[in-house]
């Protein structure tokens, strides 16, 4: 495939020190665009310099949150490779994403394309400090301006980089979490299983709530008997009672994560007993309660794991192996980032190296 134009910026950025980062809130000199049009298909993808969009305000995105995201992360190794984390995965669920909310699909190799392109172009961006990364956020959104509820005729896919700092600059430190059966974040056959932008609009509410009680995430029961294990905050769950890994299986109200899948990989491939299927509150209140419940953790690109230290539930509230990380959610962060930064062999080859053209080297 023919690299993409691009325009570069004329008035570069600096870029700050990688002890000043934090998540999300700087981005690269550079920004990926692509249009839909009917008739035109996607098209016109092109680099630019990162800038504001010019949005009419009947845009359909702004009232209807016909959009879509997806997240995923570059690494700078030792050996100053910069890896794509699982980028074929990530633009597979992106279009997942598109379909479900009538947004129409993009070319795969395409969307990865963007990725290698951009972060290639911007590769200074890319931190080295180790627990750094450069995260990236593919996203598409309805651009026709109109009021009415049907899909967009035009879209427009953006992809925009940011340099982020370590999930914990202090050691992993794990979370407090409750488990709440007063709102919920999906329901089966609505949009639970993508990653679509209203979902996170949904759940701010009640995440607001459990700050307030004092915790950091919220622990989502299913909609419909308010008593299984969803997700937590914006991640997958995950916990070991005895000698059983257990997670919630993917039945359509939750998000297949890629951290989830690249966990439970690990584990089966270690000869572990993992099982995806229900898990009642019910069940894990009591394990907590006799010591069974040995761990627990949830799974995703931002933080890879983390452990639950605390869990809130009605009156109780549990402390889970002691308040400190597991034995088994630490060595699946330490496989998992060994192969993020090339420091450890990459069986599955999830890691692909991003080729630094001299042009761009230079
Ligand atoms: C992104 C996300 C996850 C984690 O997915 P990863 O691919 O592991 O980053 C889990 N749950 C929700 C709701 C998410 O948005």
């Amino acid at each position: 495939m023919s690299e993409f134009p691009v325009t570069r910026t004329n008035r570069p950025a600096r870029r700050p020190a990688d002890d000043a980062l934090r998540f999300g809130t700087v981005f690269t000199d550079h920004m990926f665009l692509m249009d839909f049009h009917p008739g035109e298909g996607w098209h016109d993808a092109r680099i630019v310099p990162y800038d504001n969009f010019s949005l009419d305000p009947a845009t359909c995105v702004l009232h209807y949150a016909q959009a879509v995201f997806d997240g995923l992360k570059a690494f700078r190794g030792a050996d100053g490779v910069i890896r794509l984390f699982r980028p074929a995965d990530h633009a597979a669920r992106l279009n997942r994403s598109c379909e479900r909310l009538c947004i129409p699909e993009l070319d795969p190799a395409l969307i990865r394309q963007s990725f290698e392109q951009l972060v290639a172009l911007d590769h200074r961006w890319v931190p080295s400090k180790p627990g750094t990364a450069l995260y990236l956020r593919p996203t598409v959104i309805a651009t026709e301006p109109f009021l009415g509820v049907r899909p967009s005729s035009s879209y427009r896919y953006f992809l925009i980089l940011s340099p982020v700092g370590p999930y914990y600059p202090e050691g992993i430190d794990p979370v407090k979490i409750l488990a709440t059966d007063q709102y919920v974040r999906a329901v089966p056959g609505g949009l639970g299983a993508a990653k679509a932008a209203g979902n996170y609009a949904a759940s701010i509410y009640a995440a607001e709530a459990a700050h307030k009680a004092g915790y950091t995430q919220v622990l989502w029961l299913d909609g419909v008997h308010r008593r299984y294990l969803d997700e937590v905050g914006t991640m997958n769950i995950m916990l070991r009672i005895n000698d059983e890994v257990i997670t919630p299986p993917l039945a359509g109200a939750i998000l297949a994560g890629i951290t989830r899948d690249s966990t439970l990989r690990l584990m089966r491939d270690w000869g572990l007993r993992v099982s995806e299927r229900p898990i009642a509150i019910d069940e894990v209140i009591a394990a907590a309660a006799d010591g069974s419940l040995a761990e627990m953790w949830g799974t995703g690109t931002a933080a890879v794991v983390s452990p639950v230290g605390e869990l809130g539930y009605k009156e109780t509230r549990l402390t889970i192996n002691g308040g400190r990380i597991g034995a088994l959610t630490q060595r699946l962060y330490d496989a998992i980032v060994g192969i993020q930064y090339g420091t450890a062999p990459d069986p599955y080859g999830w890691a692909e190296p991003v080729r630094i053209s001299d042009n761009e080297a230079a």
